[in-house]
Formats: structure tokens, sequence, C-alpha cells
């Protein structure tokens, strides 16, 4: 008879910044996995890894004895980051109930790691540090195949310095997230403070260490999350697949309950929650997939369904019995597929390929100060860009996607418009790039207003270029500060009107604007030269009183700063308390 289990095994996610090792550390533990060790043997197809009790128990025995161990064993969610992470969800919040973090403990925090913590401490999920490739830390003594605590005694002092250097550096910067972390050896209270295992994923160095603080720590805090209970059975969907010869298959892990061959259950599909019956379940083994008649949580497994329905990857399966009405499953799965995002009246557009990844692209928005005025999960549609386009705020000309794609009549659309659309599959470099977007197009919309209010500056008329004496004067002038532009008013060192300047030439060229020095020819309307002004004569262009003031407080070129001190000292003989 089997044994009847209190807990369930702890499902364990492994997140950390790129390339800092978390696909090799998860294939230790996939190796690990194998109760007798062949190469080649590695044939788990669903996306999580069950450390059972047994090998568990091997594992943590062979370097540390007398460790009980209370769990049945640990289940390892073989998709590891961040993203996956937020995708996969229970209804309690994350479907992982413990997570690994790893840091390359010679390169330290990077932005990745801290979008991992920030999701983490936003799901309040327990996680241990695995401080990985200490064996490329200076002077390592080689070896492999064992715990850290057996490695250790190995090294030199030297080595051992070098790394207790690079831990400190660690457990500070860890500090300034507000994370109080430690070396799991030299911890006495595991309830205050994280714990740091250092490994070397490469050379498999620290892996029982790993196996030992989880179960430890899981067994300890977190007796409640993992109390096994058959009131309710739970799922998650991770993976759909449509396989022609024999129907949908759904890859899930089951969290909570015992799932039958012939079960009802619900699911999520793009037409809403539906109804369904479990044809068979498949489950992993060490010679590949083999059927199971049920199975009980938690474990990763594969079930066919007998109804050909979208179902949506990374929402619920929630069994129908005697204790879930179809109703009250229903409900359940139409709650948590809204987002959990804060919408504002201004903002960004964000489109993201499923929900969890949606609020995790939302939050780190969020941290960054940028608003959302819409979430949406699916592909950039020509629908999105003519609703954005249309929007009256510039700044809200923006549309970010999260591991989606731009559509084609979208892209034709997006072309013709003013639109920004930013795309790509990392959050952080997808923050970065929309702040810039957004500097850029304040920047830009500061230049154009910029464009429209005069700028105090200085011309001179040259009188050995006089073209026409009037309707319009034209004549050669020199620019000698500021920028002269097309409708400006020109004023003397009198303050009397001096005319307006109806166009700008240079050479053949026309210009809207020209920028000091600068010699152009220029028309003047609304004076007549030797009447109102004169060759030689210093015009200036006029400053209304309000521009002079907000001028002064944003930082002028000195040049232009002069003209307007010049500008002021003329309006001053009129009015003493002009520009004040
Ligand atoms: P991921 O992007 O976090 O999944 O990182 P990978 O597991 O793919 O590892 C990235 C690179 O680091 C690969 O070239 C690995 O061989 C290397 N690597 C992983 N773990 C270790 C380690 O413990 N020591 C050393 N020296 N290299 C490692």
């Amino acid at each position: 008879m089997e044994a009847i289990k209190s807990l369930r095994e702890p499902i364990v996610c492994v997140l950390g910044h790129v390339d800092h090792g978390k696909t090799t550390l998860l294939d230790d533990i996939r190796g690990t996995s194998i109760a007798e060790k062949e190469a080649g043997r590695i044939t788990q197809k669903i996306g999580a890894t069950e450390i059972s009790y047994n090998i568990l128990e091997r594992e943590i025995k062979t370097a540390f004895k007398n460790i009980p161990i209370k769990i049945p064993g640990l289940l390892f969610i073989d998709t590891p980051g961040h993203v996956a992470f937020s995708n996969m969800r229970s209804l309690g919040g994350a479907l992982a109930d413990i997570a690994i973090l790893v840091i390359d403990v010679n390169e330290g925090l990077k932005p990745q790691t801290i979008e991992s913590i920030d999701i983490l401490k936003k799901f309040k999920t327990p996680f241990i540090i695995a401080a990985n490739k200490i064996d490329a830390v200076p002077y390592f003594v080689n070896t492999s195949n064992t715990s850290f605590a057996n490695a250790i005694k190995m090294q030199r002092r030297e080595y051992i310095e070098e790394l207790d250097n690079r831990i400190y550096k660690l457990i500070s910067d860890l500090y300034t997230y507000g994370i109080n972390a430690d070396r799991y050896d030299r911890i006495s209270d595991f309830s205050k403070t994280f714990a740091i295992v250092p490994v070397s994923a490469k050379l498999k160095i620290g892996i029982a260490d790993i196996l030992m603080v989880l179960s430890g720590l899981a067994q300890k805090f977190l007796e409640n999350e993992i109390r096994l209970t058959y009131e309710k059975t739970l799922g998650t969907v991770i993976e759909v697949k449509i396989e022609e010869s024999i129907g949908i298959t759904l890859d899930t892990i089951l969290y909570q309950g015992m799932l039958k061959r012939g079960d009802t259950i619900a699911v999520n599909t793009s037409n809403g929650p539906a109804r369904t019956r479990v044809k068979a379940i498949l489950v992993n083994s060490n010679r590949g997939l083999k059927e199971s008649e049920k199975v009980v949580a938690a474990a990763g497994i594969r079930v066919l369904i007998t109804d050909k329905i979208p179902v949506i990857a990374g929402t619920s399966m929630i069994k129908i019995d005697e204790n879930t009405s179809e109703d009250e499953a229903f409900k359940t799965i139409i709650n948590e597929s809204k987002p959990n995002i804060k919408i504002s009246e201004h903002g960004v557009t964000v489109k993201a390929e499923a929900l969890g990844s949606l609020e995790a692209i939302a939050y780190e928005l969020e941290q960054a100060s940028i608003n959302i005025r819409s979430a949406e999960i699916g592909d950039i549609t020509k629908h999105d860009v003519t609703d954005v386009s249309t929007l009256n705020d510039p700044l809200d000309r923006i549309i970010i996607g999260f591991n989606v794609s731009v559509l084609d009549d979208a892209v034709q659309e997006a072309a013709s418009s003013d639109i920004g659309i930013i795309t790509g599959n990392v959050i952080y470099s997808l923050v970065d790039d929309a702040q810039k977007w957004l500097a850029k197009r304040k920047h830009d919309l500061e230049e154009q207003r910029k464009s429209n209010i005069p700028v105090p500056s200085k011309i001179v008329i040259m009188p050995e270029y006089i073209f026409r004496a009037a309707k319009p004067v034209i004549v050669g002038i020199k620019v000698l500060s500021g920028r002269v532009k097309v409708g400006d008013t020109l004023i003397d060192d009198n303050n009397k009107y001096a005319g307006t300047i109806k166009s700008l030439r240079d050479g053949d060229v026309s210009r809207q604007f020209v920028d000091a020095p600068a010699e152009v020819s220029c028309a003047i309307d609304g004076v007549v030269l030797n009447r109102h002004i004169f060759p030689g004569e210093t015009l200036y262009v006029d400053i209304p009183e309000n521009v002079a003031k907000q001028l002064r407080s944003e930082k002028l070129d000195d040049n232009i700063m002069k003209t307007l001190d010049e500008i002021t000292k003329i309006k001053r003989k009129i009015n003493q308390f002009w520009g004040f």
C-alpha cells in the first residue's frame, strides 16, 4: 500500500541574471534526480524534475549526517528565470514555494538579479542564494562532485580569503536591497537571514548543500504551504501542445490534491473557462514518459484531455468534484485572469504573452515611475497602433511589447504614425528603452516649445548689403547672438518697433531660423529703411516680459544671457521694474 503523505514536495524555481548559471544548476539537479547514474539517461519531458525522498536523503546524507528529512522530495521547475516564475501561478500566488536565486559570485548583482529580487519580494516567495562559479575564484584547488562543506576543507588560505571577500561584497550589496544574508553555515536563525550557498554548478560542488538548505527551510518554515490535502485538486498548466494524432495535452504542475484518469476538470481557454475530462495522465520516469492511473501532488504531469479547446498556458486546472462545483471553479478561473495592474489615465500601453509576464513588466515599469494606461495579453495589432496614435498626449503614444510580435499590418500602420513601439524579451532593457524613448520625446517636445518662443538675440544691419529699402526691407544682417527666427519682432535700443522678420536666406537656401554667429540676408516687414531703421544699426529680438522671466530660470548660453541683460536695460528705460 502506498504511504499516506502529509506534506507534498515543495516546488522550487531557479532565478537569476543571464549567464550566472541557472541552466547548469538545473542540469546538475536533473542529473541528481536519476537513481542509477547513467550517461544520457536524462529523459524527463515534462517541465519539472522531481528529486524523490530517497535521492534527497542519499545526496544530503553523503555530506551531512543526522539531518532529518520530513518532506517527500523536491519538485524543480525546469524553466529558469523570473519571467517563467511570474508566469507560473498558483491560486495562492506564485507556483513555486521556494526559489534559488543564482548569482555569479565574481560578478555580483546584475539587473536581472535585482528584477528577480523584486519579483520574489512581490510574491513573498522565500529563497536561498546560490553564489555560483566559486571555481573561478583565484587560488581554487580543483575538485568536483562534492559538497561545499567538503570542498572548502581542501582549499588554501588565499582562496578562502578571496571567496570570503566576494561573499562579503555580496552580503553588503544584498543589504542595500533589503536582504539580510549570510553564508548558510554561519547562520544561527534562518527565519531572519537569507542563506547564501557557495556552489560551482559547472563542477557540481555544493549541490548537496543546496538540497539540504532548501529541505531544511521548507520543512521548518513552509509546513502550512506544503501540507497535502485532498479537498481540492489544483494544478497550473505550463505548456499546451496540440498533437494531431492524439489531441490536446496540457503539461501541468499538480500542486494540490489528486488527479485520476476520467476526472472532470475546469481550465481556462481563449473563449473563457471550459469543462473537459482527463483522458490520460503521463508522468516522468527514468525511461521516459509512462501512463499513470492517478497522481498525487506535487508532480509534473502531462494531461491528455477529451476536448479540442484552446487552453491558455499559465492558468489554473481545477478538478470539478463534490468539493468544487463547476460554477465555483469557473469563477476562480475568471478571477485569476484579471491582471493586477494599476492603470492610469495617462501612460504607456503594454502587451505581453501571458498574465504573469504582463504583471512582471508592469511591476518594473511602476518601479521606474512609468505609468500604464493599458495592459493586455497578446501580440501588437493594427488596432493597438491606431488606438495609441490617436491619443492626445504625445507622451502616451508608445507601445511596449514583452515577448510578443508586432503583426504585419501593425508595422505598416505604425510606419505612418509618430508612435513608438519597443519590443523585446528582457524586462530591464525594455524598461530602459521606454525611459529613453520618453526622455527623448520630452526633449523633442521641449525643443518644439522653445522653437516657438523668441530667443534673446542681437543683429546688425550690414551697410554694404542693402538690397531694398521698403515693402519689405531687404538687407544683409550679422547675427551676433542668439537665434533669429522668421516671425520675430525687432526693436531698436530705445525699445521702438523695428519691424518683423519675414524671411531669412543663407545664399540660396531659405531658413526658418539662424543661430549666431552668422551673416544672412533678411526681409523685414513693417518698416522703411533710413526712416525707422538704419544701415549699421544694432537691433534686438523683442522679448515679452514673461518670457524674459522664464528664461532667467533656465540655463542659457552666456552670450544669450548677455543679450537678455541688454534687452532688459532697454526695457527698463521705460519701466524700471521690467523683468523683476
Ligand atoms: P544561465 O543563463 O543563467 O542559464 O547560465 P548557464 O547555466 O547557461 O551558464 C552560463 C555560462 O556560465 C556557461 O558557459 C556555463 O558553462 C558557465 N557556468 C555555469 N556555472 C558555472 C560555474 O560554476 N563555474 C564556471 N566557471 N562557469 C560556469
